[in-house]
C-alpha cells in the first residue's frame, strides 16, 4: 500500500479519458463542447470532458436500441453473457488501483474509501450479478390440465441510468450490473462533478467482449444530457440516484414523453437511535461517528439525526467528541486521511450555510466546523451540534456534509416519535440490548433499511431503497434490483383446442 507521495506519483501518470463512449467507441460530443471537472482537494482543473447533449444521447440510444434488437447481448446464451460479465468484473479488479486513484482525484474521496468501493466492491457487484444470469428461471402458473401458463421475465430494453457524485463508480455499478445481467442495453450519465471513472468503463467493457452499443456512457450536464435521457421516447426505463428535486423532474419528463417507469433512489434524514437499554460500547461510538461523517457526510443514508436517551447522553457526548477529534481531514491521497474534500466549493458553502442556521436557531456547537486554513481545496472539518431540536432546519433538511446533530430524549417512545417525524424514509440505526425492542422498532420505522446495533447499509445481496420521499418502489441491490430492468410476460397455451 502506497503512502501519499507514492499515490501522488501514480496519480500523475494516470491516463484520463475525457470522451464519451458511444457504440463501442470513444467520441467527443458532436457539438465539440466540453465542461471542466476539478480536483476538489486542490481546486485545480483535472480535465475537460465531452459535454454531451440531446444529439449525443440520441446517438447512444440508437446504438443501444440496435444492440438490444440484434440480440447479441439481450438474447445470447446465458452462460456466454455470464462469462462476459465475469470477464468485465475481472478487468475492473485488474484496473482497481488505477480506478481508485482516479476516483479520489475526481471526487475528493479518500483513497482508503476509493480502494474499498472502486477496487473491491465495484468488481464484486458485476461478479455477483453475473452469477445470477444462469440461475434465473421463469414460473408455470397452476391453471389446470387444459392449459399451460408460463410466466417469464424479459429485459425491458434500453435503460437510462443517471447517477450522483458521492459514490461515482459504485452508484453506476449498482445499476449497471443488474441492467447488463438481465440483457438490457444501457445509456449511463455520470455526474458532471465526477465523470472520469465511468468514462473508463467503455474500453474495459469492449475488452471483456460486451458488444458495441450495449454500454454507452454520456457525460454532460444534468439539464442537457440528463434531461435528454429523461425525455427520450426510445428509452424504456430510467433508474436514478440523486436529489428529490431532480427525481421529480424525471417523473415529469416521463409523463411528457413515453410514460417510461422511473426508479428513484433519493435523499434522506436518517435517525440514529440510542435507546435506554443500549450499551455504550466502542462499536456503538464508531457506528455513530461513521454514520455522520463517513464520506464527509456526503451520504444519502448518513445518520445525522442522533436521538439519544438522557440516561446515556453525557457518556455518549464525551466519547463521540473524543473520537471525532481524532479524525484526520485533508489530502485524500494520504491513506491516513479519514475525511477528504467536499465535492465543490458551492457544496462546501451550502453546508456552511446549514452550520450558520444551526447556530442562529440555537443549537450548541460542541466541535466546530470550519474550512481548513490556507488550503485551496474544498475541505470542511466535522461539526457536532448538541441541543438540536426537531423543528430546526438542520434537523429537517438533508445537509450532505460532516455534521452530527444530537437530540436528547427522556423515553424510547419519544425517540420513536421523533425518528418517524420526517418526510424521508431511507435508513435508521437502532441501538438496544433488548432484542424484542429492536425488532419492534425495526417494524415500526417506515424506512427501507434498519440496522440494529450497527450502522450498515447492507451488502450486494440485500435490497436498498427508500420509503416515503426517499425513493420509489424500485430497489437497488439484491435479487430485487433485477426487477427494475425486467418486464413480466405471460405465455398462455390452450392444450385442448
Ligand atoms: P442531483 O443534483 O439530483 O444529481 C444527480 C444526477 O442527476 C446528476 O448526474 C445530475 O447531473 C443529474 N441531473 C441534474 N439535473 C437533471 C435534470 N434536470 N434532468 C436529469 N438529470 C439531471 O443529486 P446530487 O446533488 O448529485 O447528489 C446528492 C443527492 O443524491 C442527495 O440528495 C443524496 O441523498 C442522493 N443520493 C441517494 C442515494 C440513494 O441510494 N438513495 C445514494 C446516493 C445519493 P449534474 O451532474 O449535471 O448535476
Ligand atoms: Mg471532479
Amino acid at each position: 500500500m502506497n503512502d501519499a507521495p507514492g499515490n501522488r506519483a501514480l496519480a500523475d501518470r494516470i491516463r484520463i479519458e475525457t470522451r464519451a463512449w458511444i457504440d463501442g467507441q470513444a467520441v467527443p460530443a458532436q457539438s465539440g463542447k466540453t465542461f471542466v471537472t476539478l480536483n476538489p482537494a486542490t481546486s485545480a482543473l483535472l480535465a475537460e470532458v465531452a459535454a454531451c447533449d440531446h444529439a449525443d444521447v440520441d446517438r447512444a440510444v440508437k446504438a443501444a436500441r440496435r444492440a438490444f434488437d440484434d440480440g447479441a447481448w439481450s438474447r445470447c446464451d446465458p452462460g456466454k453473457r455470464k462469462e462476459t460479465l465475469l470477464r468485465f468484473a475481472a478487468l475492473l479488479r485488474q484496473h482497481g488501483e488505477e480506478l481508485a486513484l482516479l476516483e479520489s482525484l475526481d471526487s475528493g474521496k479518500t483513497i482508503r474509501d476509493c480502494r474499498n468501493e472502486v477496487a473491491h466492491e465495484v468488481p464484486h457487484f458485476f461478479q455477483w450479478y453475473a452469477e445470477t444470469i444462469d440461475k434465473s428461471f421463469g414460473r408455470v402458473a397452476p391453471t389446470g390440465q387444459g392449459t399451460v401458463s408460463m410466466i417469464v421475465q424479459e429485459p425491458i430494453g434500453v435503460t437510462g441510468l443517471i447517477v450522483p457524485w458521492n459514490f461515482p463508480l459504485l452508484m453506476a455499478a449498482w445499476k449497471l450490473a443488474p441492467a447488463l445481467a438481465t440483457g438490457c442495453s444501457v445509456v449511463l450519465k455520470p455526474a458532471e462533478q465526477s465523470p472520469l471513472t465511468a468514462l473508463r468503463l467503455g474500453e474495459l467493457a469492449a475488452e471483456a467482449g460486451i458488444p458495441a452499443g450495449v454500454l454507452n456512457v454520456v457525460p454532460g450536464l444534468g439539464e442537457e444530457a440528463g434531461q435528454a435521457i429523461g425525455r427520450h421516447s426510445d428509452i424504456d426505463m430510467v433508474s436514478f440516484t440523486g436529489s428529490g428535486e431532480v427525481g421529480a423532474y424525471l417523473l415529469g419528463y416521463a409523463a411528457q414523453s413515453n410514460l417510461k417507469p422511473v426508479g428513484l433512489e433519493l435523499g434522506g434524514k436518517s435517525p440514529f437511535l440510542v435507546l435506554e437499554q443500549a450499551a455504550i460500547t466502542d462499536s456503538l461510538i464508531e457506528s455513530a461517528v461513521m454514520a455522520a461523517f463517513w464520506n464527509g457526510g456526503q451520504n444519502c443514508s448518513a445518520n445525522m439525526r442522533q436521538i439519544v436517551h438522557r440516561r446515556h447522553r453525557d457518556e455518549f457526548v464525551a466519547r463521540v467528541i473524543e473520537r471525532v477529534k481524532a479524525f484526520v481531514v485533508g489530502d485524500p491521497l494520504d491513506p491516513a486521511t479519514d475525511i477528504g474534500a467536499m465535492i465543490t466549493a458551492e457544496h462546501r458553502d451550502r453546508v456552511e450555510g446549514f452550520l450558520q442556521s444551526g447556530v442562529s436557531e440555537g443549537a450548541q456547537v460542541l466541535l466546530g466546523g470550519a474550512s481548513l486554513d490556507d488550503n485551496p481545496g474544498f475541505f470542511l472539518k466535522p461539526t457536532v451540534f448538541d441541543a438540536m431540536t426537531p423543528d430546526m432546519k438542520i434537523a429537517r433538511e438533508e445537509i450532505f456534509g460532516p455534521v452530527l446533530g444530537m437530540i436528547t430524549v427522556d423515553s424510547d417512545e419519544e425517540a420513536l416519535r421523533l425518528a418517524v417525524d420526517t418526510e424521508f424514509g431511507l435508513h435508521a440505526s437502532v441501538f438496544t440490548q433488548n432484542i424484542s425492542q429492536a425488532l419492534q422498532f425495526a417494524r415500526a420505522l417506515p424506512v427501507g433499511t434498519v440496522s440494529v446495533n450497527s450502522f450498515s447499509e447492507g451488502s450486494v445481496a440485500t435490497p436498498f431503497g427508500g420509503y416515503r420521499r426517499s425513493g420509489s418502489l424500485s430497489r437497488d441491490n439484491g435479487l430485487e434490483a433485477l426487477a427494475q430492468y425486467q418486464q413480466t410476460k405471460t405465455i398462455w397455451i390452450d392444450l385442448e383446442s
